[in-house]
C-alpha cells in the first residue's frame, strides 16, 4: 500500500556536474566521467533506499538533461548548428538541435546505468525516458517535414531502448511528457498513439509523467497565468484512462490541479506528487500523508503511489535529499494511518 517513488531526476553531486542547474556542465571527462556517472548512480540508489523509497530510480545521473540525454545517442541529428525555437507553444525559447536525416540509434542509451543500478539494488527499478511528443517539441525538423511522422520515428527508437531496458531487468519504464498539458488537443489524436508505439511489446510496468514543469521561472510565470483551477487535464484524462500505459504521474501538492479530476483516470495507478519541487521548504510526513488522504477521495487507495511533483535535477542536493526522506516517511505514515 502507498509505495513511494521519485518522478525521475535527482541533483547530481558537485564533483560530477555543476550544482543547482538544469543544464549543468560536466566536471569530469572521458573514462573519469563514465565512472563518475556510475558512482553517482550508486549514491542516488542508496539515498533513496535509506529514505524508504520502494521503486528507486537511477536519478538520471548519466544525462545532462532529460531530453538531450536521449538525443545524444541518436544519429540523424545536427547538434553543431542549433537553431532558436519557441518550445511548449512558445512558453520559452531554446536553442535546439536539428533533425537532418533518418533517425537511428547509435547503440544502447541507458544500458550502463540501468545495469549498474540493477546489480546494486533489490528494490524495483524505474528508468525514465522523454516521451515522443515532448521530444518532437524540443527539436527542429529539416528531414521529416511532419512533426507527427518525426514523433513516431522517435517512438520507434524509444521502443527499441525500452525493450532492451526491460531485458536488463528494469521493472518500470516511464515516459516524460510535459508537452501533454500544452498540446491538449493533440494528445488524444496522436500523442497517446505515439506512446503506444514506444511501449509496444513491453510486459514490464509502464508509466507516463505529465506535468507543469520544473520550478524554474518561465514555468512559474506560466503557471501564474493559468488561473485558480488548472483544469487542462480534463481534456486528456479520459483518453489516458483508456490507453495501455499502466501508471500516470502528476503533481498534486501546492498545485492548482483540482484533485477531483483524478477520478477521470479510472483504472490507472496514479503517481501522486506529494513533494513540491518548486519550493525549498521541506514537507513534513504529516503533510505528505494529508495529500494522500485527499487523493483517496478520488482514487482507490491500492492505486495510489506517493511521488514527487516532478524531477529534482535543478534543486540543491541537501534540500532534495531531505524532501526524498519526507516522501518515504510520509508514505510510511499514510500506510500506518490508512492501510
Ligand atoms: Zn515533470
Amino acid at each position: 500500500m502507498f509505495p513511494a517513488t521519485v518522478a525521475g531526476s535527482l541533483p547530481k553531486p558537485s564533483w560530477l556536474a555543476e550544482p543547482d542547474k538544469l543544464w549543468p556542465k560536466w566536471r569530469l571527462e572521458g573514462a573519469d566521467l563514465a565512472q563518475g556517472k556510475l558512482d553517482a548512480t550508486l549514491l542516488a540508489i542508496k539515498m533513496q533506499e535509506d529514505a524508504g523509497i520502494d521503486i528507486v530510480c537511477d536519478g538520471e545521473m548519466s544525462r545532462q538533461h532529460f531530453v538531450h540525454g536521449f538525443l545524444e545517442f541518436v544519429d540523424g541529428i545536427d547538434f553543431a548548428n542549433k537553431v532558436e525555437m519557441g518550445i511548449r507553444a512558445d512558453r520559452y525559447k531554446a536553442l535546439v538541435p536539428v533533425v537532418t536525416g533518418a533517425l537511428t540509434l547509435k547503440g544502447r542509451v541507458h544500458q550502463s546505468e540501468a545495469k549498474h543500478a540493477r546489480a546494486h539494488t533489490k528494490r524495483k527499478l524505474k528508468i525514465t525516458m522523454p516521451g515522443p511528443m515532448t521530444i518532437s517539441d524540443t527539436i527542429a525538423d529539416r528531414h521529416y517535414g511532419d512533426k507527427i511522422k518525426m514523433a513516431f520515428a522517435f517512438a520507434d527508437l524509444l521502443n527499441k531502448e525500452a525493450r532492451a531496458l526491460q531485458a536488463d531487468g528494469v521493472d518500470v519504464i516511464q515516459f516524460d511528457e510535459p508537452a501533454f498539458n500544452v498540446f491538449m488537443d493533440e494528445v488524444p489524436t496522436w500523442g497517446i498513439e505515439a506512446l503506444h508505439r514506444a511501449i509496444d511489446g513491453l510486459t514490464c510496468t509502464t508509466a507516463v509523467h505529465i506535468c507543469y514543469g520544473y520550478g524554474i521561472k518561465a514555468n512559474i510565470d506560466w503557471k501564474n497565468s493559468l488561473g485558480d483551477e488548472w483544469s487542462q487535464y480534463e481534456k486528456i484524462f479520459p483518453a489516458l484512462a483508456k490507453c495501455d500505459i499502466k501508471q500516470v504521474s502528476l503533481e498534486a501538492i501546492h498545485s492548482r490541479v483540482p484533485l477531483k479530476l483524478l477520478s477521470l483516470l479510472d483504472g490507472k495507478d496514479v503517481l501522486v506528487g506529494v513533494i513540491d519541487v518548486a519550493s525549498d521548504k521541506i514537507e513534513t510526513p504529516e503533510e505528505v500523508a494529508q495529500v494522500i488522504a485527499e487523493v483517496m477521495k478520488f482514487v482507490p487507495k491500492e492505486r495510489i503511489v506517493a511521488c514527487t511533483n516532478c524531477g529534482m535535477a535543478p534543486m540543491h542536493r541537501d534540500i532534495a535529499e531531505a524532501k526524498v526522506r519526507a516522501l518515504g516517511a510520509g508514505a510510511k505514515l499514510a500506510r500506518e494511518k490508512f492501510a
